[in-house]
């Protein structure tokens, strides 16, 4: 194993180059790099403006509603009969998700560099509704890339699009999902440098994606940290989250990645199983390569070829991941474990039983884990789960998976 050198703090990445370790990067078409470079300058600006602080915090907290709050989840906790369990509740946001968090932000700095147009991705529709959402917001223009297999099968989602005045455009190319649609988004991009800001929906991408995505989404780690210690008086013992392209994820873990005492723990998508090509556990099952402008683990068949993968969940149905989870999966501070459809489907039902709260089913996957290990823990340990969004968009899935019609 050659595993990368334990550096001082794991909150410092990425580097000049936008690398974490061996990974991520800015592999793009020599047209984007005026662009990406254009983007890097200015969100370094921004971070460090007050009155670009003061109007996110204002629209996190009045449009949004954050800080979105931290639950002790008592009915979960006695079936489970081991170790505390806590919701960190992103799924009472406004959207329904985390997703937000991240929209409001990009949308804050598109004003700020002077863009007219926005244009993102999408493969449920959930990133896809959010970045319509700021877009009516604010007044711009909105151009969603949506695969045309997911138009056809996320028909609520696309229509929720159009009801916010955004266009949809359907593309053909590959399965028609959103490893297609982000590849459209980035055409757009390159064709529309001058007025386009291109709202990338997760923590990977081309630098500074990575880096800014997680920096708008670090508000869930800092804001729960802030809570357990006043509800608890101490740090948890674990966190866990689901990894899609890895945004909730990373926005928990990183305020706590120097706190060596927290167990943090990500959840892929482990579909039908490992065996198969039927999952999306790109780190338990993929293989280092480039797609979307950054080196990450990805779903490859022996010839290099991007696989689409599977998960019962639309949102964790991506074959890469952000590259920073890459750099920590390798350097062996975040554990990384598959959780299969059934098993995610289990905590779905049993979450909205004991806890009156349907989760997506994104986040079931984290609660399936949670279920595995904290029966075993002690009844004075913490575990922290994150709640990304609500599982209203998942009924029609889970009846179906429960051979029931609704
Ligand atoms: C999109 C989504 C995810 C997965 O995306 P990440 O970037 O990995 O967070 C997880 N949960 C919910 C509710 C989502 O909508």
């Amino acid at each position: 194993m050659n595993k990368p050198a334990m550096p001082n703090s794991f909150r410092t990445g990425p580097d000049e180059q936008g690398m974490f370790g061996i990974f991520g990067g800015r592999f793009v078409a020599e047209t984007l790099m005026p662009l990406i470079l254009d983007l890097e300058e200015q969100w370094n600006k921004a971070k460090n403006d007050p009155e670009f602080k003061a109007e996110l915090q204002n629209l996190s907290t009045h449009y949004a509603g954050r800080p979105s709050k931290l639950y002790f989840a008592e009915g979960l906790t006695k079936h489970l009969g081991g170790a505390k369990v806590y919701f960190k509740r992103e799924d009472l946001n406004h959207t329904g998700s985390h997703k937000i968090n991240n929209c409001l932000g990009q949308i804050l700095l598109a004003k700020r560099m002077g863009k007219k147009r926005i244009i993102a991705e999408t493969g449920a529709g959930q990133h896809g509704v959010a970045s319509a959402t700021v877009a009516a917001r604010f007044g711009y223009p909105c151009v969603v890339y949506m695969g045309a297999t997911d138009v056809a099968r996320q028909s609520p989602n696309v229509f929720r699009m159009k009801l916010l005045g955004a266009e949809v455009r359907p593309v053909t190319a590959g399965h028609g999902t959103l490893k297609d649609a982000m590849n459209e988004a980035l055409r757009d991009w390159v064709t529309n440098v001058e007025d386009t800001y291109y709202l990338i929906g997760t923590a990977a991408g081309p630098h500074p994606y990575p880096e800014l995505v997680r920096d708008f989404q670090a508000v869930i780690g800092t804001e729960a940290r802030a809570q357990i210690l006043e509800q608890e008086g101490r740090l948890p013992d674990v966190i866990i989250a689901a990894v899609g392209g890895g945004s909730n994820a990373i926005g928990l873990f990183h305020p706590f990645l120097d706190d060596k005492d927290v167990r943090i723990i990500g959840i892929e998508a482990g579909g039908r199983g490992l065996d198969g090509v039927e999952h999306c556990a790109s780190m338990n099952a993929g293989k280092p390569g480039v797609l979307h402008g950054n080196r990450t683990y990805l779903l490859q068949n022996a010839d290099g070829q991007i696989l689409d993968g599977h998960s019962i969940s639309a949102g964790l149905d991506y074959p890469g991941v952000g590259p920073e989870h890459s750099w920590l999966r390798d350097s062996g501070r975040v554990q990384y474990e598959p959780i299969l459809d059934d098993e995610a489907l289990e905590a779905f039902q049993l979450t909205t039983r004991v806890e009156g709260i349907i989760p997506a089913l994104e986040s079931a996957h984290a609660i399936a884990h949670a279920m595995k290990i904290v029966p075993k823990m002690d009844k004075d340990q913490i575990v922290i789960v994150n709640l990304s969004g609500r599982g209203d968009k998942d009924v029609h899935t889970v009846a179906n998976m429960l051979g029931m019609e609704i």
